[in-house]
């Protein structure tokens, strides 16, 4: 039997959970319960890189930190340009370098490693692919499926890139469960008993993030309420304070400038820096930890430094839980104002909360739990007996709810999840469920979803906090009736902030058949968001069912880059003002690109097909040059076609043939050569078509197409057109002599009129409209 586990995939460790009878943590194959959330990439030689996580790659960290990846959760599904990222690289605390990916978007990220790009969801999936195998071992038997933890307010991104890694891990992802809701359930909140509500505020605070969570609890029922936190303070904050503080304390100690202390470790050789960096951070680390349980310790790094004049110089301070607390001060002030802040947010006061439930390592700080105590009074706050283990256990609960089947509690034996009663001992499994496990969580969207309309105009599609799954579709109407493009932007607001998640693009093919529409055509837009807050997004042409699109939103990936440069190739085009002729090849083009696009990533694995991408790109740039050199290959191939179809009984047989093998050369040449060749084959149609043998061809055909331009807007004289061409092409049918007068009269208005539309700049639209 497959097994479903809980996964706390976190900031720094990372852990595994399953239940059975009764939830168990499982050992990593070092013995641990906890695996460090560290991947260390080595570089081999013409063999593929060695990838080790946990435990060991912490112990590589000293040795080769610019090879070693600690904390990509910060990373995963962020942008090269985020403030966040940015941050990160100007304080250096991530010591890989960090670029945008040479195939992604400028604004994707890489980490580079052993001497090799990744995506953040790349290295998460070796975290991953050791918990799996870990949790294999233990289990003796293979696990498929996990409920994997995400802080809850990670956005879109950065949870699909968590399915991302997952899914290049070999796991199935069965729900994204945000770690608070997690935690909640692994105190045991959703078995409270009685129907009265109790509002229970969860204060996570790890190694990297505090995440707050706000739950109403009721009847077995968990209903997320508002969520908050900082995603970049954690207990390395804390020990990085100790470290200043061990510091000082040595410098004052030496009797000498806390600056010429850090000059000393300045000069230090890199290794010998990295490495007494490390040490120095070991030692915080276990001060502060020993400081949870005793009044006071000491930090200490011994022989790593000497002076100027080579004496040893060792870093040592003694610190007590007062002087923790005064270091602490500031961010004390800071985990209130964010509590207090979220209930604001949410109308509850602090007397609403009934209890106030501490998890991650981090919430184990005395002076966190005293304010805490003093915040809500000391009855209310309670502390998990297993801080750091709670998000995997309550992981490990929805898992088992989640999965097909269950363990019986009684037998052992396999049941069906639905089972009433166990098939092979008759226990009570339904009772068994209702008095001991969790009976439902409601999420709730994580933000406000919207797009942008004409205009930039906004529009709300799902508000933040609507219960999970929801799903919202709206009718709008493209801003043209000729409209040949469909350009829809998702946006998500987080931490008040507008983010672009992604675009939709629909080509609306206009050759298809069918009266020209009178009224620009509508389109029915749909978000969908599934019980993990993860977004999916869907449009249709009402009428042309044909022209749809779904999915996911792209993100960052080779897909996103290759639509945003189409975007400024049809941006660009729009601002000089292109003729009619030009507008009307670039659409066409425009179309077969964005149908190309949608190929370029696996939606599972996120996987970009290199090949492809390089002749999308290849494409756009080629659609980008012909539509700068005012060219258009593709309506010139359009014109040549209609006038053989329409008038080829006025055409030659050998003159027909040689005008189709040139419309097909440079159909082939187009598809797959450059722009030269392709400007070539073209002047080689254009200088076929100038065979005096089509000049009646060309006459009729132009006064068809004079008509199409002129009906709506001058109907007289697009009966005169069409009663001029009907003259001639009666005679030629009946093999009479063609009145040529009666046609040489209208041609000159013809090509006027021909001549101003090509010369009028067409706008191409994109947008929608409510
Ligand atoms: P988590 O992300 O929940 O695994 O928490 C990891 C963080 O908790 C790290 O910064 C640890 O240093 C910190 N931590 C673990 N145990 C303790 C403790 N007893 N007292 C204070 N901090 C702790």
């Amino acid at each position: 039997m497959k097994k479903s586990i809980g996964i706390d995939l976190g900031t720094t460790n990372s852990a595994a959970a399953i239940k059975k009878a009764r939830v168990e943590v499982l050992q990593n194959a070092e013995g641990e319960f906890i695996t460090p959330s560290c991947v260390t990439v080595r570089k081999r030689l013409m063999r593929k890189p060695e990838f080790i996580v946990g435990r060991h790659a912490l112990e590589w960290l000293r040795q080769e930190p610019e090879n070693t990846v600690t904390a990509v959760k910060r990373l995963i599904g962020r942008n090269y340009h985020d403030p966040e990222v940015q941050e990160l690289i100007r304080n250096g605390r991530f010591r890989c370098p960090l670029s945008p990916h040479s195939s992604g978007t400028k604004n994707s990220l890489a980490i580079t490693a052993g001497g090799r790009e990744f995506s953040p969801e790349e290295i998460s999936a070796h975290i991953l692919a050791k918990i799996k195998a870990d949790a294999e071992r233990a289990l003796g038997g293979e696990v498929d499926t996990a409920v994997i933890t995400v802080p809850a307010y990670f956005n879109d991104k950065q949870k699909h890139a968590t399915r991302t890694a997952a899914a290049l891990a070999g796991l199935k992802v069965s729900r994204l469960l945000p770690e608070p809701t997690a935690a909640a359930i692994s105190f045991g909140v959703d078995q409270l008993s009685g129907t009265e509500g109790k509002t229970v505020l969860v204060f996570d605070f790890g190694g990297g993030t505090l995440d707050l969570s706000l739950l109403a609890i009721s009847g077995g029922q968990i209903i997320e309420i508002a969520k908050g936190g900082d995603m970049w303070l954690g207990g390395e904050d804390i020990d990085n304070l100790l470290v200043v503080h061990a510091l000082r304390e040595t410098a004052a100690r030496e009797d000498m400038d806390d600056l010429r202390l850090r000059a000393l470790i300045g000069r230090l050789e890199p290794g010998q820096r990295n490495r007494l960096l490390a040490e120095l951070k070991t030692a915080a680390e276990k001060t502060k930890i020993a400081l949870s349980d005793s009044p006071e310790a000491c930090l200490s790094v011994l022989g790593l430094l000497t002076d100027e004049d080579g004496d040893p110089l060792n870093i040592e301070a003694e610190c007590s839980r007062e002087q923790l607390e005064e270091l602490m001060a500031p961010t004390l002030a800071a985990l209130l104002k964010l509590v207090r802040g979220l209930l604001t947010e949410s109308h509850f006061s602090k007397e609403l909360v009934d209890l106030v439930l501490l998890v991650g390592g981090s919430s184990r700080i005395s002076c966190v739990i005293n304010a805490l105590r003093q915040e809500f009074g000391p009855e209310k706050v309670l502390a998990h007996e297993r801080p750091m283990l709670a998000v995997a256990e309550g992981a490990a609960i929805l898992s088992c709810r989640l999965a097909d089947t269950q363990e019986c509690p009684s037998c052992g034996k396999e049941a069906g999840q639905h089972d009433a009663v166990c098939p092979h001992c008759q226990f009570d499994l339904e009772n068994h469920a209702v008095r001991h496990g969790l009976v439902d969580i409601v999420h709730a969207a994580a933000h406000d979803y919207f797009i942008r309309l004409e205009n930039d105009q906004r529009f709300l599609l799902i508000k933040k906090n609507t219960p999970l799954p929801c799903s919202s579709t709206e009718v709008f109407q493209l801003v043209d009736a000729e409209q040949e493009l469909a350009h829809i932007r998702f946006y998500n607001v987080v931490n008040g902030r507008e983010e672009r998640i992604g675009d939709l693009w629909l080509g609306i093919d206009r050759d298809s058949g069918g009266p020209e529409p009178e009224e620009p055509p509508r389109v029915a837009v749909t978000l969908d968001i599934d019980e993990s807050n993860l977004v999916s997004v869907r449009a249709a042409l009402a009428g042309q069912p044909e022209v749809k699109v779904e999915g996911t939103l792209s993100r960052g990936k080779a897909d996103e880059r290759l639509f945003l440069l189409l975007e400024q190739t049809i941006s660009e085009a729009d601002r000089k003002g292109c003729s009619a002729y030009t507008v009307a090849d670039l659409l066409c083009r425009a179309r077969g690109i964005i149908r190309s696009i949608r190929k370029v990533v696996d939606p599972r694995t996120g996987a970009a097909d290199e090949a492809l991408c390089r002749q999308v790109e290849e494409k756009i740039r080629k659609a980008a040059a012909i539509a700068e050199a005012e060219e258009a290959p593709l309506t010139r191939i359009y014109y040549a076609e209609s006038m053989l179809n329409d008038y080829g009984s006025l055409i030659a047989p050998a003159l027909q043939e040689k005008i189709i093998s040139k419309i097909e050369r440079l159909r082939k040449i187009d598809e797959d050569g450059g722009y030269e060749e392709t400007m070539q084959a073209m002047d080689e149609l254009a200088a076929a078509l100038e065979d005096p043998g089509l000049n009646l061809a060309h006459d009729l055909t132009q006064i068809e197409n004079a008509c199409e331009i002129c009906h709506r807007t001058e109907p007289d004289k697009a009966t005169r057109f069409m009663r001029a061409a009907a003259a001639v092409l009666e005679a030629a049918e009946t093999g009479e002599e063609p009145d040529i007068a009666q046609l040489e009269a209208v041609m000159p208005e013809v090509e006027d009129v021909l001549d101003q539309h090509a010369r009028s700049a067409q706008k191409i639209h994109r947008d929608i409209r409510r």
